[in-house]
């Protein structure tokens, strides 16, 4: 009886006493004793009354226990649901009341405080991880579990995107979506059970979930597997890996880091970065010091990856790759969807195997974001250069329209980026009594900072008028998500009244 996702990632795990996972205590679990678990696993979902489409939210801890859930989840036909560790009480209200979920699993110490939200909305509430009372229901059950028929069509998985304006919202992802992409992934960057990954990167969110897990699962590779990003544990576990994944601040700290060496990095397989953009400086600083040129990839929630750097041939700073050999990419206008010519700046919109089945109990919101022939508009600017290479101009939402001309973000902030005593920048859209929006640039100083007169008189030479920022703020750094997003809407949102005219700022 097929189960796509199950028969290709978890069966073949089943009696291998290869390791897996090495755990932070030295601990090393093996492919069978995790097989063992996701059949335990299983069996307790069972038993909690959790069937075929059923969602489970999780909200815990990163462990292999809550990497068996997702396991779990797919062997007994149920939707895995995780959730970012951050989110409040009334952010896991709003997931778990939005999804209907059977089942909420959470970190044993939180289980007292969540259990009036399970009870108003109905849910069966467990814990799970060391001393949970899920684990302890698993510790009753058999170590083997058939997997239940699933179809290709058939959700494994919700993934709420991270929302930073407006509800967030559940990308429904099929068996076929995660398997083809994790397929397409292994062959383009040659994993193989030689492999080990250093895996620091969250679980609840589709780079450190799918990407890094179903690609080591599928290959037969094995994780050093950290509960979070720790520059002394990344540095010590370095030399035992052949393959890391991160997200740009990885790289960056790890450059700020002396014993960052080609000796320390040399013997890497592969370097990858993604979720948020590299800066091409970053590219250019790591190669020098470790030998390594990171592979950059791009992706969302809802599509899985869609372009890579390749693995022969030229990695381009700056850019994010030529589209997966399944994917088919076009660049559009994005009011009317008519496709651009090469070479100019307009929507990335995408089409392919991995593109998730649509948002979770919200048909208009799909219907809005496909356009006719099937593609999925990504809400992310680029355009693709002369050699085929996808450059991210940014989220289409962050595009700055002052006195009626575009202004693409990332532009002016690869400008301000190169002024002495600039670390980094992000450059912002704030309402502005004159030009409708005004260009506002904050910016992140290495040392003493920089010299906001002489960046500005600077800026007069480098950029046409209406693109140069009519403001100029400096803070000790700028505000990032766990996946090292730069939180524009947040900057947004603290500034806005930045060129209010005084009497109007109240
Ligand atoms: P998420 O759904 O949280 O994975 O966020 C997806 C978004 O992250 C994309 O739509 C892009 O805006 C951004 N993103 C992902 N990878 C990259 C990258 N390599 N460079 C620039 N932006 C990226």
């Amino acid at each position: 009886m097929p189960n796509p996702l199950y028969d290709a990632l978890f069966a073949p795990m089943a009696g291998q006493a290869r390791p897996l996972m090495s755990l932070p205590e030295g601990d090393v679990l093996s492919a069978a004793a995790f097989h063992a678990m996701v059949a335990r696993f299983a069996h307790a979902l069972e038993a909690a009354g959790v069937g075929m489409g059923d969602r489970v939210v999780v909200q815990a801890a990163k462990s292999p226990q809550m990497l068996a859930i997702y396991g779990a989840c797919v062997a007994t036909g149920a939707v895995f649901l995780p959730l970012n560790t951050g989110y409040t009480g009334a952010e896991v209200e709003y997931f778990a009341s939005d999804s209907g979920a059977r089942l909420m699993l959470v970190d044993p110490g939180h289980k007292a405080a969540l259990a009036p939200l399970a009870a108003r909305l109905g849910i069966r509430l467990e814990s799970l991880g060391e001393g949970g009372s899920l684990d302890a229901i698993a510790a009753g059950c058999p170590a083997e579990f058939t997997p239940v028929d699933r179809a290709d069509s058939d959700l494994a998985a919700l993934l709420y995107t991270s929302g930073t304006t407006g509800r967030s919202k559940g990308a429904m992802m099929s068996h076929a979506n995660l398997l083809s992409n994790a397929r397409t992934l292994v062959g383009l960057w040659r994993f193989t059970p030689k492999d080990v990954l250093l895996h620091a990167l969250p679980i609840f969110h589709t780079h450190g979930l799918f990407v890094a897990c179903n690609v080591t699962f599928l290959s037969g590779a094995q994780m050093i597997f950290q509960p979070r990003f720790d520059l002394e544990a990344v540095i010590a576990a370095l030399p035992r890996a052949t393959a890391m994944m991160g997200v740009p601040t990885f790289y960056t700290r790890l450059l700020s880091d002396p014993r960052l060496s080609w000796d320390l990095a040399g013997h890497m397989r592969l370097f990858i970065s993604g979720s948020a953009p590299l800066l091409a400086e970053t590219h250019r600083a790591w190669a020098e010091r470790t030998g390594q040129a990171i592979l950059e990839r791009y992706g969302m929630t809802e599509t899985n990856m869609l372009t890579s750097n390749p693995y022969d041939g030229l990695r381009k700073p700056g850019t994010v790759g030529p589209p997966l050999p399944d994917v088919t990419l076009r660049i559009a206008d994005p009011d009317t969807g008519t496709p651009l010519p090469q070479g100019e700046t307009g929507m990335i919109e995408v089409r392919g195997p991995n593109v998730f089945q649509g948002y979770w109990q919200m048909p208009d919101k799909t219907a809005a974001e496909f356009r006719p022939d099937g593609y999925f508009i990504t809400g992310d600017l680029g355009l693709v250069d002369s050699d085929g290479y996808v450059q991210i101009v940014g989220r289409a939402k962050d595009l700055i329209i002052s006195g009626g001309f575009n202004v693409y973000p990332k532009e002016v902030e690869q400008v301000l980026d190169e002024m002495p005593g600039v670390l980094e920048s992000a450059v912002i859209g704030v309402p502005h009594p004159d030009f409708g929006e005004g260009v506002l640039a904050v910016l992140a100083g290495t040392g003493a900072g920089p010299d906001l007169e002489a960046v500005e008189a600077a800026m007069r030479d480098r950029l046409a008028r209406y693109k140069q920022p009519k403001g100029y703020v400096l803070l000790d750094e700028l505000p990032r998500n766990t996946m090292g997003k730069v939180q524009k809407a947040e900057l947004r949102a603290r500034f806005r009244d930045r060129f209010q005219p005084r009497e109007a700022k109240g």
